[in-house]
This record gives structure tokens, C-alpha cells and sequence, in this order.
């Protein structure tokens, strides 16, 4: 069996999980906690991190850090992972779900910038959806596979707008955001370090950015909001944060960063070469405001009928394949979310298939992945 995506599991994981067990620090207090923030930090070019216990954890925490709260409406791309907008919705505020773009696969700026200017009205307290009379908070744009988002725009679209930014970077650690550190281009953006995703931490994510008093604000409320050693908490706060066991396995996985986003950026490039001259096919797009770290690989077919067929026939080899997002609007809990028109993401979404792309995967398997595909095709 080929799996889809598993973890890389080869460095200093089991050394540093023993270091935990023998010091006794296998809590949310330690010194790989505190090792694992600095490498996040150091390696997304921000000012600081906060490790927390998952990516979904660390993006309702970057919501309310970030002042969403209960009734406001928050822009966020229909085509994401489901956490996205379950991240949105604990807030107590509600999506309004927009389209993506076909090259980049990420929130689309100029169809977020044109519905504001067309359904909303600027007033003393905030920007005003008209129809659904909710003040517009923030801007939560989608690093999609790794993909870079027009961020320099929507940085400027929320600063005119005076709203909130936060971007959901789950996969994009690596990326490189047009000679811009990702770090950099917002300030709080999360990443998670779930098992399927490039760098594991078992389960577990990150804030980072470059806003300090925001990443300190969501460094307390993640904490317990506790002020001192004794139990005195001066907000609702959340418990949050990463235990050093799992910053124990995280740490050791980003000692290979370079070598791991090198292997998936290979991964893809030999399924983007392998149908590059297939009709009706191509391999997933990687966009063009930065350099995406193509966390998942695999391919987009023009007619979704054949989707069937090529993914029996792949599993009968014993080659895992799946599909991938399904959009946030035709999730039962989010359909009477507002949207815009969504038309790119449902063309999309029955047509993406995703191919095994673990970073351990031998060179071997590879190619028989791109053989039996190649067949399967035919
Ligand atoms: C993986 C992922 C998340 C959620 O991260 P968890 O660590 O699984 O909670 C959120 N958003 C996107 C886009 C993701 O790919």
C-alpha cells in the first residue's frame, strides 16, 4: 500500500520525546515549547510565535486576538478546509463566503474588493453588510495547498477598510511570499503541525506574524488569560496551548524544514511533468504571487466522470488516492452563510484528485504512482 500523505518520522523525534519523559516536562510548560516558538518564528520571518494545541485552535485564537466576536461577519475564501470557517463561526460571527481565483486557488482580491465596495456602507461603527446588516471584522485569506495569496492587496484592502487580517497559513510554512518572508505580509497568520501536514507535531499549530501586541494578546488569552503566578484571570480566556511532548516531536521535525517543503516541491513537479502533455489534465497549480510549498500533490481533470475510474483502478494497486475540499457552502452547518457568487470553486472541487506526496516516499514508488497512472488515464 502507497499511503496519500504520512508523516517523516526520521530525525530526533524519539530522542527529545525520551528528553521530556526523563525531565518530567510533558505539560504545556518547557523548554521545546519554548525552542519550537522560536524556530516557527525564526523560520516564517515573524516577530514571535505561540505554539497551540492544533491549526484550528491557533486560528480561533488569532480571531479573537484579532477582536471578531459575536454578530460581525468575516470574508473567508468558499473553498478552504472545513476549519476555517468552524474557526469563524466559535467567534460568534458568521462567513461571508467568497470565490477563489483559478491560477493561485486563494481568496480572490478583486472580487472581495468589488462585493465590499458594492454591499457594504461605511459607518461610524465599522463597515456595514447592508443586507445582512453585520459589520464587516476581518479578512481571513487562505494559503490554498500552500499557495500564496495576493497578500500585499488584501493587506491594503484591509488597511483602507480599517479591518482585520488573519491568514490561514495552515500548510504554508516554506512558502515564499513573493521575496517576502510569510511572517512578514500579515500580521497573525497559523499554521498547523496536524499529522498529514508537512511538519508534524502530532497535533498542533501556531500564531505568528508581525504584530507583537497582537501575538502577545493571543499568547495570554490561549493561557488561561491568567495575569501572575497565582489564579487571577482578566478575561474569557481558552486553554490552548501546545504540551511539551508535542513541541518535543515538532522541534525535531523542523530541523529538516529545508529538506521536507524541498520534497514536496519535488513531488508535485514530477506529477506536473507526468501529465504536462495529457489533454484535459494538469497537475494542481501552485499560483503566482509567491512560491507555494504544494503540501498536497495531485492532479485536475476537466471532466469529473473520468475522476471514478482512475481512482479504482489506482486503489486496486493498492495506491491511496482522495479528493479534496469540498466548498464551505455546501457544508450543512454553513449554508445560510451570505456569499457572493462561488461558481470557480464549484467548477473546481469534484475535479481535484490528490496523489500520494509523503515527504518519505522513495523515488521507486513515485514512479510507479506516475506508471499506474499514466494507464489508468488511457
Ligand atoms: C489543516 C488545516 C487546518 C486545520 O489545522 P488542524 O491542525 O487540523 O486543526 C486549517 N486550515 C487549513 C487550510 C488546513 O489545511
Amino acid at each position: 500500500m502507497i499511503p496519500l500523505a504520512v508523516p517523516n518520522l526520521s530525525g530526533n523525534e524519539v530522542r527529545y520525546l525520551q528528553e521530556c519523559i526523563e525531565t518530567n516536562f510533558v505539560s504545556t510548560v518547557g523548554p521545546f515549547v519554548d525552542r519550537f516558538e522560536e524556530s516557527v518564528a525564526l523560520l516564517s520571518g515573524s516577530v514571535d510565535a505561540v505554539a497551540t494545541s492544533s491549526g484550528t485552535s491557533a486560528l480561533h485564537l488569532a480571531l479573537v486576538a484579532s477582536g471578531v466576536g459575536v454578530g460581525d461577519l468575516v470574508v473567508l475564501p468558499t473553498y478552504t478546509f472545513v476549519a476555517t470557517a468552524s474557526a469563524v463561526a466559535q467567534t460568534g460571527a458568521k462567513g461571508w463566503l467568497l470565490d477563489i481565483d483559478l491560477e493561485s486557488l486563494t481568496l480572490d482580491l478583486d472580487q472581495v474588493r468589488e462585493a465590499i465596495s458594492r454591499d457594504c456602507i461605511r459607518t461610524a461603527s465599522g463597515l456595514i453588510h447592508r443586507r445582512s446588516q453585520s459589520r464587516v471584522k476581518a479578512i481571513v485569506p487562505v494559503y490554498t495547498n500552500g499557495n500564496v495569496p495576493d497578500m500585499q492587496g488584501f493587506r491594503a484592502l484591509a488597511q483602507e477598510y480599517d479591518l482585520a487580517l488573519v491568514a490561514d497559513a495552515a500548510a504554508a510554512l516554506g512558502a515564499d511570499c513573493g521575496g517576502l518572508a510569510l511572517g512578514s505580509v500579515c500580521p497573525l497568520s497559523i499554521a498547523s503541525f496536524n499529522g498529514n501536514k508537512t511538519f508534524t507535531s502530532g497535533s498542533g499549530g501556531a500564531i505568528f506574524g508581525y504584530d507583537q501586541t497582537l501575538l502577545d494578546r493571543a499568547r495570554h488569552l490561549g493561557s488561561t488569560a491568567r495575569r501572575g503566578r497565582d489564579y487571577h484571570h482578566d478575561a474569557v480566556g481558552f486553554n490552548y496551548r501546545m504540551s511539551n511532548l508535542q513541541a518535543a516531536v515538532g522541534c525535531a521535525q523542523l530541523e529538516k524544514f529545508e529538506e521536507l517543503v524541498q520534497r514536496k516541491r519535488e513531488i508535485s513537479a514530477f506529477y506536473d511533468r507526468l501529465v504536462a502533455g495529457m489533454a484535459g489534465v494538469s497537475g494542481i497549480p501552485g499560483g503566482s504571487f509567491g512560491l507555494s510549498t504544494r503540501w498536497m500533490a495531485g492532479i485536475v481533470v476537466q471532466d469529473p466522470t473520468r475522476l471514478t475510474a482512475v481512482r479504482m483502478s489506482l486503489e486496486q494497486r493498492g495506491i491511496e488516492t482522495r479528493a479534496f475540499w469540498k466548498p464551505i457552502h455546501l457544508q450543512p452547518p454553513y449554508q445560510s452563510w451570505v456569499r457572493d457568487s462561488v461558481a470557480r470553486s464549484e467548477w473546481l472541487w469534484p475535479r481535484v484528485l490528490t496523489l500520494p506526496c509523503s515527504t518519505s516516499l522513495a523515488d521507486k514508488d513515485l514512479e510507479l504512482v506516475g506508471r499506474t497512472l499514466i494507464e489508468a488515464m488511457q
